[in-house]
């Protein structure tokens, strides 16, 4: 009875609000016998009424009494799963002369129940100025968090800045701090030197430096130093070979020279000489540290498999843009690649697979990120991909969605606001045809997406599929 009427008076709350709320969400949007899934203990509550108002849950009920009103959407969710919005970790959604244009890439991570991306690198002015238009409601599309430029020891172009001393990676922490940028993000050809710089001026600008390990920096120092999140594993195997220190210095050697045959076969050597000790404490370390790991398993994949004709024939290419669609080709994504370091490069991804399984249970964190719209990632449905691969490589599907929910939350320290189907948090949710703990494949089982309170049924989602559609023939790059 207690529950009845703290329901009620949710409701009643809600229908005095409406009168006050803008138009373009309804005020209430209220999901009843709604299954929800807890991402943290892997369990369902069945048969819940969920009221999400002016954007935020406002109340979770066992049952509830519905007055339908203006501007109160009932949604009968019976045999439906409610899971809290997917983010996808490493985007990269506004390249320069990209022919992904906002039309087309946004609309896709929502239609993909992807209400939050962590955008890893592009062209700064506009990803500011979308971040902004999304969080006005003026663009359609997932809350953006954002990177400055990339900080990288090569020439400077619109998306990367060339940072080659001390000072000058102090400088450019500060400066992006100040336009703006949520963290920093490094590339992997920074000076020693450098590197040591911009961790220690992002802690004291309380800013996180994340992105790729530079070749001359190991995991551990990066660890120690603060790095917030390591990508596509960089420098992990190598950090759990015994000759750590030879193969770097043979890799840096080959990297000079440019011999990338010489770098994969020195990356084929740190699987030989892998040693359990060494990555046991590695990965102690890691966790100790917080050092979150963003494997982009379907990234390392589709990196080595660059020469295979079946990888884009899986693919949804119809949402591709025209332009790039014509590009990924084996013939012109793997010209330059021979067939020993292609075959090397499948060997490093298939050994990253077992790698991650076991850091997980060595207690290191993790992240789900895509990296699209890379070639062979199509954004959106790739974060689905990573689940998959996630769960392939040894994680259960729970642990899989932990790294695309709560995970982001906690590692963005919002966990206040996302990550979770709890009163308070944003109503950025997605409703899902079967249970996806059963199964990870369900995620793909879209029955709806809640972006801020905003309800997106599965012919809404097919709309703007559609549209995207549309938009993809037709679409050149820009500029
Ligand atoms: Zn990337």
């Amino acid at each position: 009875m207690k529950l009845f009427f703290t329901l009620l008076s949710i409701v009643a709350c809600a229908l005095s609000a409406a009168a006050v709320s803008p138009d373009r969400f309804d005020s209430a949007l209220v999901l009843t016998f709604v299954n929800v899934v807890d991402v943290r203990s892997g369990t369902v509550d069945r048969n819940l009424t969920v009221v999400i108002k002016d954007g935020r849950i406002s109340g979770i009920a066992k049952v509830g009494f519905i007055h339908p009103g203006r501007k109160i959407r009932v949604v009968n969710a019976a045999g439906k799963y409610l899971i809290p919005g997917l983010w996808d970790m490493h985007v990269h959604s506004a390249f320069l002369q990209s022919a992904w244009n906002e039309n087309i890439i946004y609309p896709l991570y929502l239609a993909n129940g992807i209400t939050g991306i962590r955008d890893m690198g592009g062209d700064f002015a506009l990803l500011k100025q979308r971040r902004d238009r999304i969080e006005k409601g003026q663009l359609l599309g997932p809350h953006l968090v954002i990177a400055g430029p990339f900080l990288n020891d090569s020439p400077a172009d619109q998306q990367t800045l060339q940072v080659h001393t001390p000072d000058q990676g102090r400088q450019a922490v500060v400066a992006f701090k100040q336009q703006g940028a949520d963290f920093i993000k490094i590339l992997s050809s920074i000076p020693r030197d450098t590197y040591f710089a911009i961790a220690d001026e992002s802690r004291k600008q309380g800013i996180a430096f994340v992105g790729h390990l530079p070749d001359s920096v190991s995991v551990s120092e990066a660890s120690k130093a603060g790095q917030r999140s390591i990508e596509h594993l960089s420098g992990v195997l190598l950090a759990c070979s015994s000759k750590e220190e030879e193969l770097r210095r043979h890799r840096q050697a080959a990297l000079a020279r440019k011999d990338f045959a010489a770098f994969s076969a020195a990356g084929l050597e740190a699987i030989r000489s892998y040693n359990p000790d060494k990555a046991a404490s590695l990965f102690a370390e890691l966790s100790r540290n917080n050092t979150w790991q963003v494997p982009t398993l379907v990234w390392l994949r589709a990196q080595a498999n660059l020469d295979d004709p079946q990888m884009s024939a899986a693919l949804p290419l119809k949402y591709v843009p025209a332009a790039v669609r014509a590009e990924w080709t084996p013939q012109l994504l793997a010209k330059d690649i021979s067939p020993d370091q292609s075959s090397a490069l499948k060997k490093v991804y298939a050994r990253n697979l077992q790698l991650v399984a076991d850091m997980r249970k060595a207690g290191v964190s993790f992240l789900a990120g895509s990296d699209g719209p890379d070639p062979y990632l199509v954004p959106g449905f790739s974060l689905h991909d990573e689940l998959e691969l996630l769960v392939q490589a040894g994680f259960t599907p729970q642990q899989a969605l932990l790294a695309a929910t709560y995970n982001p939350a906690l590692f963005l320290m919002k966990a206040d606001q996302y990550g979770s189907v709890e009163v308070g948090r944003r109503g950025d949710l997605v409703l899902l045809e079967a249970n996806p703990l059963e199964d990870i494949r369900n995620t793909r089982k879209i029955a709806g997406v809640i972006l801020g309170g905003q309800y997106l049924s599965r012919t809404d989602l097919d709309k703007l599929l559609a549209k995207v559609e549309a938009a993809a023939q037709a679409a050149a790059p820009a500029r």
